[in-house]
């Protein structure tokens, strides 16, 4: 991954940027849009502002600080370069559709093998990939099951993995959580995701198995859903 140039080769992107995720090997996967320009500078996914927010959302879900959110996440995105700066301004460029599909085997291969058991959607791009063409109100505040139907609350142990958590994205320039009612269901689905994930650490007969080794390079310690 670290060495692709297909977005480079088809003429997408001037340069590639790949910033690839820490290898945390969790069963619970963020996937999030594409890399800004600070995560480019730090090698890091979340750095920005972005990350920042989203980093304050996992805190309120019981995920601790952001190195805590950090060990017991694995964090990634839908394209893995930065895509560059929106022509009319207002945030980072949204990848083509062509992108997407030349990344689409990397995170592929990342779902395959991490077998996430919770796959957190973060904005359009990401809920595009596991629910296509539903509304962020139809979506934000629930859970989806593996084959995208919605979970009951609080849902059955034996529904197909992975659940899906669709989250808006909290980028600035989203303009989505202006609306209170909109804010009442992050609110809700920050309350949900806490809920999955306290029940990810409950070790029990349905506990699930440590993930092999995640696809990336560089090494840390085992992480657990937000302990
Ligand atoms: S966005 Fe994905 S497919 Fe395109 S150059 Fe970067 S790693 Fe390769």
């Amino acid at each position: 991954m670290l060495a692709c140039t297909r977005c480079v080769d088809a003429g997408h992107l001037a340069a590639a940027s790949v910033v690839l995720p820490e290898p945390v090997p969790s069963r619970v996967v963020l996937v999030g849009q594409a890399p800004g320009r600070r995560e480019v500078a730090s090698r890091r996914p979340f750095s920005g502002r972005s990350g920042r927010q989203l980093f304050r959302w996992l805190a309120q879900a019981g995920c601790g600080d952001e190195a805590a959110a950090r060990r017991a996440v694995y964090l990634t995105s839908v394209t893995k370069c930065f895509p560059g700066p929106a022509r009319h301004g207002g945030g980072d460029r949204r990848p083509l559709p062509a992108e997407i599909a030349l990344c689409a085997p990397f995170l592929d291969e990342q779902l395959r093998r991490l077998r996430p058991r919770l796959v957190l959607a973060v904005g359009q791009l990401a809920l595009a990939r596991f629910l296509p063409g539903r509304p962020l109100e139809q979506l934000v505040g629930r859970g989806f099951d593996g084959a995208g139907v919605e979970l009951d609350w609080p849902p059955r142990p034996d529904r197909p993995r992975p659940w899906i958590l669709p989250l808006p994205h909290p980028s600035g320039a989203s303009r989505w959580l202006n609306q209170a009612a909109n804010r009442e269901l992050l609110a809700l689905a920050l309350e949900r995701l806490g809920a999955l994930l306290a029940a990810e650490r409950a070790p029990g007969p349905g506990s699930p198995p440590s993930p092999p080794a995640p696809p990336a390079v560089r090494s840390r310690g085992q992480g657990t859903p937000c302990s």
